[in-house]
């Protein structure tokens, strides 16, 4: 039943309920207590009148006290706290405010069953509602951003697994990609040996099928020895696909804790997105190794090769440190070319690059710089060191046979040799200018031999 609003708020409409009721209680009692038999002249006075009317009234007012009392302060704490988030919605502030909200600070005390208690906990259910849907936001908003603004494959997983690891109740991860037909460990967080994920057969399994995996382990139970540094309680592999294709899955195990229903769902959406993320990431590093590779023998190409031995000049300029190129020419090559033909004198070329990027110690770059001339930069080596490394490789290339059906072709190169600091020049170009200076004596000089720039010292056998 509806009782009829008399004013704005319910407390003052119940107070002017209560008063009416005070003042019907108060003209009715006298007549009451002469129907049970009081004498009228006592009780029908107007001093009577005004003394059941006072305690009518009272009554009424207290009742009210005790509403305002009991009721009030919690009906007030609930407006206030639904009050202070609206607030900090509406000046998007409400990361502050789910930070502090934390832990219950901001939770409603739920101290009876009847509505006001059942108020209280749907307040502090949407609260929690709300402040997880905002944190679930916050993380992807963030995720986005990875994916946005990271272009590397190993950056982008990285990044992920990061994020992952730090937004839900997953404590260690790893991404494995397919490549080459291998899987191969691309990022990894709080995994001991994560290069053994790839022998464990559920995870090879989502790798290939693109099947997603939920290992449930008994708490004393390591992961095959795979998670040893602290003992996952469940053990989740997402594949990670795009457009059918499998490239690869996303490995997260939780520790002492359980995954949440943000943890699935983040971990879910993780992989999901990630597909395209990495499918572009990956388009990105072939396009980059398009650009900065030579097509036919797999080394760096000029272009790319100039900008990096630009920035290891600068370096080494900068820092006093040696720095050695080595200008490699192979003798007489269009005699090959002319005798056995283009494809015979491309495959030459293809063996004299293996050779080179085989002799390379860690650092050190080939770079194709002409139809058959390759430019090493050898880091921190001299002079010296660089005619060692030029010996070898033109030994190698010298005892190498280069067959071609019956025919058998020997390949000999001539190697012009640059030190810096030693040869002290201003430029990456100077330094190459001094190598092919060198390289231009080696050639007079006989051909299948490595000289220094500035040096006297020939090799040749
Ligand atoms: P030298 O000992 O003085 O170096 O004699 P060379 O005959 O090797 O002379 P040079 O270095 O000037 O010769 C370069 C030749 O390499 C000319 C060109 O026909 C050939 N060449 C350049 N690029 C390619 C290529 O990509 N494939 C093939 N097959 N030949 C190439
Ligand atoms: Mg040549
Ligand atoms: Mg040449």
């Amino acid at each position: 039943m509806q009782i009829p609003r008399l004013t704005k708020s319910i407390f003052l409409d119940q107070f002017l309920y209560m008063q009416m009721i005070g003042v019907i209680i108060g003209l009715s009692f006298p007549l009451i207590l002469v129907g049970y038999g009081f004498p009228e002249r006592e009780v029908l006075t107007w001093q009577f009148f005004l003394i059941t009317q006072v305690a009518g009234q009272m009554v009424g007012l207290i009742s009210y006290v005790m509403i305002s009392m009991v009721i009030r302060p919690h009906l007030k704490q609930l407006a206030m706290k639904m009050q202070d988030i609206a607030n900090s919605l509406q000046d998007k502030d409400f990361i502050d405010y789910s930070v502090k909200c934390h832990h219950q600070l901001c939770n409603m005390d739920v101290i009876s069953n009847d509505e006001i208690g059942v108020s209280a906990h749907a307040y502090n259910q949407l609260l929690e509602a709300l402040i997880d849907s905002h944190e679930s936001e916050e993380v992807f908003n963030k995720f986005t951003k990875v994916m946005s603004a990271n272009l590397e494959v190993s950056t982008l997983s990285e990044k992920t697994i990061e994020l992952l690891v730090k937004s839900t109740k997953i404590e260690a991860a790893a991404i494995l990609l397919f490549k080459h037909g291998e899987v191969k460990v691309e990022a990894t967080q709080g995994i001991l040996h994560p290069e053994s994920l790839t022998e464990h057969s559920s995870i090879l399994d989502a790798v290939v099928k693109g099947k997603a995996q939920r290992i449930t382990l008994p708490k004393q139970i390591q992961l095959d020895g795979v998670l040893t540094h602290f003992t996952p309680s469940e053990v989740f592999v997402e594949p990670i696909e795009f457009k059918g294709s499998h490239l690869g899955v996303l490995v997260a195990a939780t520790g002492a804790k359980t995954a949440d229903d943000r943890t699935n769902s983040t971990l879910h959406l993780f992989a999901r997105s990630m597909g395209l993320a990495l499918n572009n990431a990956l388009i990105h590093t072939k396009f980059q190794r398009l650009a900065a590779y030579d097509g036919l023998t797999n080394v760096y190409n000029r272009r790319f090769g100039m900008t990096r031995l630009k920035e290891d000049f600068a370096r080494a300029s900068r820092e006093q440190s040696q720095l050695s190129v080595m200008m490699v020419d192979i003798d007489h090559f269009k005699k090959i070319n002319d005798n056995y033909g283009h494809l015979v004198g491309d495959k030459a070329i293809r063996l004299i690059a293996s050779i080179l990027k085989n002799t390379l110690r860690d650092g050190d770059i080939v770079i194709r710089y002409g139809g058959e001339e390759f430019l090493m930069i050898l880091q921190g080596a001299n002079t010296k060191d660089a005619l060692q490394v030029s010996e070898k490789i033109r030994h190698q290339v010298q005892d190498t046979i280069f067959s071609e059906g019956e025919q058998q072709i020997s390949l000999t190169i001539s190697v012009g040799v640059c030190g810096f600091p030693e040869i002290q020049v201003a430029d990456e170009v100077m330094l190459i200018d001094k190598a092919d200076q060198a390289l231009y004596q080696a050639k007079q000089s006989g051909r299948n031999k490595a000289i220094a720039y500035g040096s006297s010292l020939e090799n040749s056998d």
